[in-house]
């Protein structure tokens, strides 16, 4: 059974996990966290094991999971894989993301981001020594395109940004409702003895995807139900009910981030 090892990468007060998948003879990176740095982190930590980098698997289409891709790859032959759904996402959002990242993070977002090498469909099943990973592609949700990852032999996934673990969330992309639906099919068809290995917060069971459901109700009626003749008081009285339901300034500014595109979205602003 290969080991599993989450690395938090906490560059810029934004907590992102990577894991390490450490078979026999070689380790498999899932997610390349956002920053330089993390990527960084990652390539040492594969190095240590004395062991060949085989892939970086990237879950979804969110620069804090694919920047840093690059710096883990640094140096080697390892493919970037990633559904072509995920890829496509990343290629096309990748200069607003740099918009965006460049004046919030300076040099730790990557100069040059890496992009994925290796394509897989929906289903497919890839193996490195004795690790097996199959995909299960779940399409808009939490970000454009989102994807699961499940390890052979065991009740393990690498499940991305399904379910955060008791942090604030994004919903900027707008696709809750299908988030919903997603969070509904992985309730149905995971054991339920199933880990989850989160791109956020420490592994969770699968009653993490209820709290998540939980989590994304109350923020689209927050910002639904808010008073939106008064902006600063609309998005004031959101945050206010959103750290009330999650008191923790853990990505936070990701929630708040969604307000205004929610709001866009419910039509109410
Ligand atoms: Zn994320």
């Amino acid at each position: 059974m290969p080991r599993l090892t989450r690395v938090e990468s906490s560059a810029g007060a934004t907590p992102v996990n990577a894991y390490l998948v450490e078979g026999d003879d070689c380790v498999v990176v899932i997610d390349g966290t956002l920053t330089v740095s993390g990527g960084r982190a990652l390539r040492e930590r594969v190095a240590a094991t004395g062991k060949p980098l085989a892939a970086v698997i990237l879950t979804h289409a969110h620069p804090d999971h694919y920047g840093g891709a690059g710096e883990v790859v640094a140096g080697s032959d390892a493919p970037i894989v990633a559904a072509a759904g995920v890829d496509a996402v990343i290629r096309r959002d990748d200069a607003l993301k740099e918009e965006i990242l460049r004046p919030m993070f300076g040099d730790e977002w990557p100069r040059e981001r890496a992009f994925p090498t290796q394509l897989v469909d929906d289903g497919a099943e890839l193996r490195f020594g004795d690790i097996e990973l199959t995909v299960d592609e779940l399409g808009p949700g939490e970000s454009h395109h989102d994807t699961v990852w499940s390890l052979a032999g065991g009740t393990n996934v690498f499940s991305g940004d399904q379910a955060y673990n008791h942090m604030h969330s994004y919903l900027a992309d707008g696709h809750w409702e299908q988030w919903l639906r997603n969070i509904d099919t992985l309730s149905a068809e995971l054991q339920r003895d199933t880990v989850l290995h989160p791109g956020h917060g420490e592994p969770a069971g699968v009653e993490l995807l209820a709290w998540q459901r939980a989590y994304i109700e109350r923020f689209v009626d927050a910002v639904g139900s808010a008073d939106w003749e008064h902006e600063d008081r609309a998005k004031a009285a959101i945050a206010a009910a959103m750290a009330d339901f999650l008191p923790t300034e853990e990505l936070r500014f990701l929630m708040e981030l969604s307000i205004e595109p929610v709001a866009a979205e419910l039509g109410v602003r």
